[in-house]
């Protein structure tokens, strides 16, 4: 019996033939060239072939990707490398921003804390003063005042605090 080759048309020998995982046949330069494009599937079915049939062994197909290369790895790798280097300088901006941020917002609470501080003590300090001041005028001598009116001249004593604050002669 003569066998065919279904692509080639030539007609082969026995020891010729390949056999796919399909049961389909062809010639070994046929399947030959079939292996070497980048679609590696049966003519007649278009099922992928992974092994054929050729002189009573059979051989399986290791398909190495060419993006598999040591080449295009060692591209990756720095693509890689550079995107996270891209990535390390960005959270390092962030980073460093946020630190800034913080160091300002540290700085302004702490010199709004000590400016409110500050006038506190300086509000305390006046109190205290004014307290100081106002006992002092409490506790001075009194004057020897005479008020008038239209039908009576009073006299009377009032302390210089009072006879100040109340003809204002100073406001306290
Ligand atoms: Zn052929
Ligand atoms: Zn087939």
């Amino acid at each position: 019996m003569i066998f065919n080759c279904s692509i080639c048309f030539e007609d082969i020998p026995d020891q010729e033939i390949c056999s796919l995982e399909c049961n389909h046949q062809f010639c070994k330069n046929c399947i030959d060239n079939i292996l070497k494009t980048n679609n590696k599937k049966c003519p007649n079915c278009r099922i992928d072939i992974y092994s054929y049939l050729y002189q009573n062994e059979k051989y399986n197909l290791i398909i190495l990707q060419p993006n598999n290369t040591l080449n295009n790895l060692h591209q990756t790798r720095s693509e890689l490398l550079s995107i996270a280097n891209r990535k390390l300088l960005k959270y390092s901006y962030f980073t460093t921003f946020s630190l800034l941020y913080l160091l300002y917002s540290y700085l302004n609470l702490y010199f709004n804390s000590y400016n409110h501080i500050n006038t506190l003590n300086q509000t305390l300090d006046n109190c205290n003063h004014n307290y100081t001041q106002i006992l002092h005028l409490l506790n001075d001598e009194s004057y020897n005042v005479i008020i008038y009116d239209y039908e009576h001249n009073t006299k009377c004593m009032l302390s210089e605090y009072s006879y100040d604050k109340c003809f204002n002669l100073f406001n306290i």
